[in-house]
């Protein structure tokens, strides 16, 4: 039997989210409307709206719903901005940071992934304002800096100072930072001259690699 992913969405979005206290109304809307099912391996599709990160090959995972509204809900996005999405995967987490900003550029390491990404955005048809690239995100994507919000999906040993580099004035970074076992999910702010940070949660996250990620 094919389940009802609708009715589906909307358990997890009540369930998972509201009941957590995500609120920001876009964000839940964005959450509602994205079929994370279209992103998930065919062969767990079932799992899709599961309350945990679900494995998409090469050792990596899509991120937990609750996990992916709670930063996107902290990067305060108005329609306006222009996102950095570091770690791309399956394509979803953008998918749904394409709902809420202007434009988001989405980098992921590893080729074979930034390929699914970008089948499984253009598939759907959300992939309209989404830019994939393959690369190594722990150094940003320099050429459509500043970024108004980055997302980092990957936990990082520390920031990477590249990242803070690119993030524009008022910018808003969200990074789970730590060592490989266990992090906090770190908000940044820049503001004027000034950079305040505070810890949102803890959280577990595949290893960030690359220049500034685990060796
Ligand atoms: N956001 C994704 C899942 C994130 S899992 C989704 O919605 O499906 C973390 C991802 O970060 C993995 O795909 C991994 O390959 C990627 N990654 C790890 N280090 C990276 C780096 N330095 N640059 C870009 N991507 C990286």
């Amino acid at each position: 039997m094919i389940p009802d992913w609708p009715s589906e969405r909307r358990r997890m979005v009540d369930r998972q989210l509201r009941k957590r206290g995500v609120r920001d109304p876009r964000v839940l809307a964005a959450m509602l409307a994205i079929p994370r099912e279209e992103f998930v391996p065919h062969e767990i599709r079932v799992c899709s709206y599961q309350d945990d990160p679900l494995k998409i090959g090469y050792g990596q995972t899509i991120s937990q719903p609750y996990m992916i509204a709670l930063m996107s809900e902290l990067l305060e996005l108005t329609g306006s901005e222009t996102v950095l999405d570091v770690g791309g995967g399956s394509g979803y987490h953008a998918a749904v940071l394409g709902q809420l900003a202007a434009r988001v550029i989405s980098i992921e390491l590893i080729p074979a992934l930034a390929r699914l990404a970008e089948q499984n955005l253009a598939r759907t048809g959300l992939g309209g304002n989404i830019k994939v690239v393959c690369g190594d995100g722990s150094q940003g994507w320099p050429d459509a800096a500043p970024y108004d919000a980055i997302s980092v999906a990957a936990a990082a040993p520390d920031i990477p100072e590249p990242l803070l580099a690119q993030l524009g004035d008022s910018g808003r970074l969200a990074i789970p930072v730590g060592d490989r076992q266990d992090q906090e999910l770190r908000v940044i702010v820049k503001s004027g001259g000034t950079v305040r940070e505070r810890v949102a949660t803890l959280c577990r996250f595949v290893p960030l690699r690359g220049y500034a990620g685990f060796p």
